[in-house]
C-alpha cells in the first residue's frame, strides 16, 4: 500500500475508535479533549499510519528521514518485526518513554502514544490486504498473515477510498 493509503486507514481508524481516546483522555486529565489535543492525535494516527514502512527502501518515510530508514534496514527486514503485533507495542512503549524522558506532559505523552499505536494497527491491517501479508507473530514465527488466498490484492485506489470514506463518515458523527 502506498503512504497516501495508510494516511487515509490511520485517520479512518483512529477518528472511529477517537470515542476511547476520549474516554482515555478523560480519566488522566478529567476533560473532554480540546482543539489542541485533536491535533496531537491526528499527528499520532499520521505518524503512525507511516512509522513502520522505515524499513522499506522507497517508502515516505525512509525518503524523508534516509539516514534512520539505512540504519533500521541493516536490522530490520521489509514487514518483519515492525509489522508484527510485538514491533507495534514496541514503537508505542519507545514513544511512552522518550517523550516522557524529554518531559512531555503525562496527558500528552499518553495520547500521542496511543494515536501512534492506533496509527500503527491501521498500518499493519492494511498491508494485510496485500498478497505477501505480514510476519504479524515475528519474533516468534516468520510465517505471513494476509487476508488475500491468491495473488492480486486490494488495490490501493479502492483501499484508499474505503478509507476515506469510513474517516469522513466517523467525522460526522462525531
Ligand atoms: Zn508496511
Amino acid at each position: 500500500m502506498n503512504y497516501k493509503t495508510h494516511v487515509a486507514g490511520g485517520l479512518a481508524l483512529g477518528y472511529s475508535t477517537l470515542y476511547y481516546i476520549d474516554k482515555l483522555h478523560y480519566k488522566i486529565n478529567d476533560n473532554i479533549m480540546d482543539k489542541d489535543t485533536y491535533i496531537i492525535v491526528t499527528v499520532g494516527f499520521i505518524i503512525g499510519s507511516l512509522i513502520l514502512d522505515i524499513e522499506h527502501k522507497n517508502s515516505y518515510v525512509s525518503n524523508k528521514y534516509k539516514i534512520i530508514s539505512f540504519i533500521s534496514r541493516i536490522f530490520l527486514k521489509h514487514r518483519g518485526f515492525t509489522h508484527s503485533i510485538f514491533g507495534v507495542s514496541f514503537i508505542t512503549l519507545i514513544t511512552y518513554l522518550s517523550t516522557g524522558y524529554l518531559g512531555v506532559e503525562n496527558r500528552i505523552t499518553t495520547l500521542l502514544s496511543a494515536s501512534i499505536f492506533i496509527g500503527a494497527i491501521s498500518h499493519v491491517f492494511l498491508d494485510m490486504f496485500t498478497p505477501s501479508g505480514v510476519e504479524l507473530l515475528n519474533p516468534f514465527t516468520n510465517k505471513r498473515f494476509s487476508f488475500i488466498r491468491g495473488k492480486v490484492g486490494i488495490p490501493d485506489s479502492i483501499a484508499f477510498l474505503i478509507c476515506i470514506s469510513i474517516f469522513y463518515w466517523s467525522l460526522t458523527v462525531l
